[in-house]
């Protein structure tokens, strides 16, 4: 396996007949996946979506791709190929679309009306071709042709791209299930033919690569979601993501047999359920689903709600409704059921939630005790059927953190693929096709693009480390009077704390070592007030440490006495 090295460079231009091939993120991490393609001077993207942010990220919004790399190439893209409707493949579109809003949206037509609707929120008009499996379509030097795949969402499609430096494959995201509620299987007979012209680059999925055998089928789902809707006695409160269709219309036909209304509760939910239906993805008995309002007027066993984040992430509003900040109450009798995945990173956080519902009174059914979910992506079984039809010349895994990366890279080499052809890149690390053969080219910058609130990229891993030190050490203000004069202390500082305990006396020990630094600095001629704050800083960030074993936030201010 070729790995990436630490001290990579940029890389040289791209060798003529070359394709290279960027990753700028869904390389190393779950989320924001965006690679970009380059061939002849033209640029073609392949989705471009978002991360969701860690606890160890306070008050981050979404993580964006970074677009350093593209930024001063705008012109050279000719698309923005869409593989499925999900978050972190479409939702960084519209910053993108910000800086050039006339790139080309290349996607089905599931994945175009989710990235429209979305879009207009952020008043954008974008220019969209919509393509089917099936469908062959040449944006500049990338003839591009589209293959059906099976997904957690409807309507994904997986990418060949033919240049002239040879045949790429990229699956998007996949598995291959084959009883699907929709009977769109993954188009393994588009993968064999593909494989007869010869596979040069394969790009693949790799989230469940770890994950022995075969991901089970949506279908098998039925009996425990019928078990719910068949023993709860009051309401049955569901989150799932805002873009699972087949989940929800699961969700929905179990409702209907059993009696129920549903409304759909929360932004993403009702916009993603509306455009579902409107073009023929959910289907829903005519009465079923109500407006919130309207459930006031029923029993509680009759009613069923749906609902997710204003991201379209389930957790946000169950964890609302657990900490009694949502306007639905949990209460004694009622079922939650959290038909989703428990989000790798987020299992504290999820088990904090599921506890604080039960405690509430609610009966919490969730994959932990009951088979209500299966993973959208292909697991090691489904992986190796692949590249076995597919028999590629050069693999590279995408999608993943590094060790699904790897397991993947080690399922590639098993199926005979030589370990020299299988290129473990991590994001910003360039690969390049070059008569036949990926090598690794060196890297250009893709690290995390923080948004948060109106500000994108302002929050750096510097101002996230202070907001952890905030959280965790407290803050501490010293407001200190100082005669402009003799550089001394015109009257004892003001000490004002947050999250650092302190009482009357907490600060007398550290007066005199206030006065001792001012002293000197005007012994040795030191006035400036931007230095006698520095100064300050460090006696009393070394007196805090030395003292309480804490490192608060410290901000000094000196006023002129
Ligand atoms: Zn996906």
């Amino acid at each position: 396996m070729s790995h990436p090295h630490p001290e990579l460079t940029p890389p040289e231009p791209l060798a003529e007949g070359g394709l290279r091939v960027v990753p700028l993120g869904g390389l190393g991490e779950i989320g924001r996946n965006m690679t970009v393609f380059e061939h002849a001077g033209r640029l073609l993207v392949v989705d471009c979506g978002v991360l969701f942010p860690e606890e160890t990220q306070p008050g981050v919004d979404v993580i964006l791709p970074d677009f350093t790399w593209i930024r001063g190439r705008l012109d050279a893209i000719d698309a923005i190929v869409l593989t499925h409707g999900h978050e972190d493949h479409i939702g960084a579109v519209p910053y993108l679309l910000r800086e050039r809003p006339d790139i080309p949206l290349v996607g089905s037509r599931l994945t175009l009306a989710l990235i429209e609707a979305k879009l207009k929120e952020h008043r954008i008009t974008p220019t969209m071709v919509e393509v089917a499996e099936g469908r062959r379509l040449a944006f500049g030097p990338f003839d591009c042709e589209f293959v059906a795949v099976n997904h957690s969402i409807p309507d994904g499609l997986a990418v060949a791209i033919r240049t002239v430096a040879g045949l790429v494959l990229h699956t998007g995201d996949f598995k291959m299930d084959q009883f699907p509620l929709d009977q769109r299987i993954t188009d393994l007979r588009a993968f064999a033919r593909l494989s007869q012209e010869g596979v040069d680059l394969f790009l693949v999925d790799s989230t469940n690569a770890e994950v022995p055998g075969f991901t089970t089928s949506e279908q098998d789902l039925a009996p425990a979601i019928q078990e719910v809707f068949r023993t709860a006695g009051r309401r049955i409160i569901v989150s799932s993501f805002a873009s699972h269709v087949h989940r929800i219309q699961q969700v929905l036909d179990a409702a209907h047999a059993h009696g129920r209304k549903v409304a759909f509760v929360g932004r993403s939910m009702v916009r993603n359920m509306g455009i579902a239906r409107d073009l023929g993805y959910l289907r829903v008995p005519e009465g079923l689903v109500v407006d919130f309002k309207a459930l006031e007027a029923l029993p509680d066993d009759k009613i069923t709600l749906i609902c997710t984040g204003s991201q379209g992430e389930p957790l946000a509003a169950l964890s609302r409704m657990a900490n009694r900040d949502h306007v639905i109450r949990i209460g004694p009798g009622d079922t939650v059921l959290l038909a989703s995945s428990l989000i790798p990173g987020n299992e504290n956080a999820i088990y904090r939630v599921i506890n604080a519902l039960t405690r509430w009174g609610a009966n919490v059914v969730h994959k932990g005790n009951a088979k209500v979910h299966v993973s959208g992506h292909a697991s090691a079984g489904e992986l190796v059927y692949c590249y076995n039809i597919i028999r590629p010349a050069n693999v590279m895994p995408v999608h993943g953190e590094w060790r699904h990366l790897s397991a993947n890279a080690a399922l590639a080499i098993r199926t005979g693929v030589p370990a020299d052809r299988v290129v473990l890149a991590e994001d910003g690390v360039v690969v390049d096709l070059i008569d036949g053969a990926a090598r690794i080219a060196g890297k250009v910058p893709a690290g995390y693009v923080y948004v948060d609130g109106q500000t994108v990229g302002g929050a750096t891993e510097a101002s996230l480390k202070d907001r952890r030190r905030l959280a965790e050490e407290g803050f501490l203000t010293i407001i200190a009077l100082v005669d402009a004069d003799t550089g001394r202390l015109a009257e004892p500082p003001d000490f004002l704390a947050r999250g650092f305990e302190y009482d009357e006396s907490t600060f007398t020990a550290v007066i005199p070592l206030i006065e001792k630094t001012l002293a000197k600095a005007a012994r040795e001629g030191i006035g400036e007030q931007h230095q006698l704050e520095q100064l300050i800083h460090r006696t009393v960030t070394r007196w805090a440490h030395t003292t309480y074993r804490r490192s608060p936030i410290i901000l000094p201010i000196i006023i002129d006495a």
